[in-house]
């Protein structure tokens, strides 16, 4: 059964949310849970009703602190799946102190960022992700903000599983979401959506008949090749340096910008103990009435976290 509510789906014709909402509706029943063992937290912009139009539970919460308000559902609550549905402007702009920090804290919750590089809700303003130049209705002469890369942002920060994907390609995206909600950990997912609206076409050049030539779809073992040097990508490398640097192909703006195909796929996918883990064992051996300092206590946690 898919998990699709009875609510009306409030977004424009076109939108890539649907594409989106779709996948995840029909990827769902594979996780084999209850939809009582299901939640969605969501903040503020188009993408953030997506809780509504899921048959689990969830919540509209506030801007930006999304990430926050699954942190305490899932170090409380094991036994759920916890997911986060945030925007470019959400997720980078008000909630980016939110973002960074659940990445680095590596909690086990599955981010939905979906990028449409523009604010959709509030009628088509520039957003954190949005390029250099951009004219909007808030920039009539061109934004001269640098944009964040929010793969790069993520690397940066120590994120376990960091993946982008994008609406108009169902296996791809089903396939990220599947390897994402396997991930124990922080699992980031950049999914580039069109916002036909405000900033149509945006991702055009990785989706049309000559995509190929534009795109690099990224599997373990395959051959990258960035400013010249040339190497098998490997998601499992625990030193982000070189996924990093494969985060960097396809932009332009800044030293940083590599130029060159766009990347999609797995970035990075790592083991480290999660947040939650490591609380719920703190609790526990207070609750025991284990002896030793809480430090000591924590240096054995985590040693049989790396196990
Ligand atoms: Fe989708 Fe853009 Fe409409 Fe928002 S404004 S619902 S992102 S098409």
């Amino acid at each position: 059964k898919e998990f699709s509510s009875d609510q009306e789906v409030r977004w424009c014709p076109g939108c890539g949310d649907y594409a989106v909402l779709k996948a995840v509706q029909s990827f769902l029943p594979d996780l084999g849970l209850r939809r009582e063992n299901i939640v969605f937290v969501s903040g503020i912009g188009c993408s953030s009703r997506f809780p509504y139009y899921l048959d689990t539970f969830g919540m509209h919460s506030i801007h930006g602190r999304a990430p926050s308000i699954a942190t305490g559902l899932a170090t409380a609550r094991e036994d759920l799946s916890v997911w986060v549905v945030t925007g470019d402007g959400d997720a980078l702009s008000i909630g980016g102190n939110h973002l960074i920090h659940a990445l680095r804290r590596n909690v086990n919750m599955t981010i939905l960022l979906f990028n449409n590089r523009i604010y959709g809700l509030t009628k088509g303003q520039y957003s954190p992700t949005s390029e250099v130049g951009k004219i909007t209705k808030s920039t009539p002469v061109g934004s001269v903000d640098h944009p964040f890369n929010p793969i790069s942002l993520a690397l940066g920060a120590e994120g376990t599983f960091v993946a982008r994907t994008i609406d108009s390609d169902r296996k791809h995206l089903t396939a990220v979401l599947a390897a994402a909600a396997a991930h124990r950990g922080t699992s980031l997912v950049e999914i580039y959506q069109n916002c036909p609206i405000f900033n149509d076409g945006a991702f055009d050049a990785i989706k049309g008949p000559e995509a190929a030539d534009h795109l690099l779809r990224l599997e373990p073992g395959v051959e990258v090749t960035v400013n010249g040097r040339t190497w098998a990508h490997d998601p499992t490398a625990v030193d982000p340096g070189d996924q990093f640097a494969i985060s960097r192909l396809g932009e332009t703006a800044g030293p940083l910008g590599h130029g060159g195909p766009i990347p999609i796929g797995i970035f990075r996918q790592v083991e480290r103990p999660t947040y939650d883990d490591l609380a719920r064992g703190q609790v526990a051996h207070a609750q025991a009435g284990v002896s030793g300092s809480p430090d000591d206590r924590l240096t054995a946690l985590l040693r049989a976290g790396d196990t």
